[in-house]
């Protein structure tokens, strides 16, 4: 799908990010640590002053790791304005929406932000499950709507999932692969199929080492030493799953197996039980692992 050059940016030098929660702040973070202008927008006064606290905290951590310079922190914190209103972020040339995980909210605000725009623009979401092309259905010019798949923590997690409707202009995935560059961050490039490439593959190893561990292959800790020593995998399968958070996995699992029709993300029953016993990993103590409050 082709756009024309007026309805694109010629740069992208201001950023607004919609939802200042878990992933927003730290897109707004790595964007300002870019060198962008950012506007991060909230509607909740406390989820914004919250976002902007856990940036400032952030960037306090970086220098105490020698990561970061006070000039740096500074020059960073005075390029990221914060408002609670949808107005403030209309001057941007990228929007990265990040908030709640509903279709028709962030439809919504592509349509407010396509009647209120003054200038050309790109809209991203960092949508984790969401079609694009379906968000993109919206839009009066679909063509300008790419998914940005960020991974939390952002300001740590290398990775960010650049994702192509159905109508995304190949101009407008040029654009936000190189702002990914930009923020320091990998871009790969997906097509926009359920689980993109990471929750598709990143599901269907987790649930294999669920069903593994069902039938009595091996136990926990050797099925997760199996990909961590042999395969270079920085932590295992069951782990990992335990710190995402098993119903987390449970609803990711049946949506895929749901929309993909493949037996590969049927719900091994062992996950089901888990969660209906309110064992849900890290966050509740036990998973397939037990956790120290410590941990938590
Ligand atoms: P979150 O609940 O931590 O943050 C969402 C924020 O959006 C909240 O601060 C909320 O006040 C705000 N909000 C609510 N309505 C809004 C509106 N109309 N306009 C602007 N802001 C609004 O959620 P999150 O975990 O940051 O997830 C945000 C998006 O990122 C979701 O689409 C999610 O699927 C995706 N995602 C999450 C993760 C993760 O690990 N948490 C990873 C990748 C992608």
């Amino acid at each position: 799908m082709s756009v024309s050059g007026e309805q694109l940016p010629s740069e992208i030098e201001t950023i607004a990010v919609l939802g200042a929660g878990t992933m927003g702040h730290g897109i707004a973070q790595v964007a300002a640590m870019a060198g962008y202008g950012v506007v991060l927008y909230d509607t909740s006064r406390e989820a914004l002053e919250h976002g902007v606290e856990r940036i400032e905290r952030n960037l306090h951590r970086a220098i105490q790791l020698g990561k970061f310079t006070d000039d740096e922190r500074d020059a960073a914190l005075q390029r990221i304005r914060g408002t609670l209103r949808l107005e403030r972020t209309l001057q941007a040339d990228l929007f990265i929406e990040a908030a709640p995980e509903k279709l028709e909210l962030k439809q919504e605000l592509l349509r407010q932000i396509e009647q209120s725009a003054t200038r050309p623009f790109i809209f991203a979401t960092n949508t984790s499950s969401l079609s694009i092309s379906e968000i993109a259905s919206a839009a009066q010019i679909p063509a300008r709507v790419v998914g940005m798949h960020f991974f939390n923590p952002v300001h740590i997690m290398k990775l960010v999932e650049i994702v192509v409707g159905k109508q995304t202009a190949p101009a407008v995935v040029e654009m936000v692969q190189r702002v990914g560059r930009r923020m320091k961050k990998e871009p790969i490039t997906v097509r926009d199929v359920p689980g993109f490439a990471s929750s598709r593959l990143g599901v269907a190893l987790g649930l294999e080492a669920m069903r593994m561990l069902e039938e009595g292959v091996a136990s926990a800790r050797d099925i997760d030493m199996a990909m961590e020593l042999g395969y270079n995998h920085p932590m295992g399968p069951l782990r990992l799953s335990d710190l995402i958070g098993l119903d987390v996995r449970l609803a990711i699992a049946e949506y895929l197996h749901r929309k993909l029709g493949s037996e590969t993300f049927r719900p091994p029953e062992i996950l089901r039980r888990l969660v209906a016993e309110g064992k849900l990993g890290k966050k509740t103590g036990e998973g397939f692992y037990r956790w120290d409050v410590e941990e938590r």
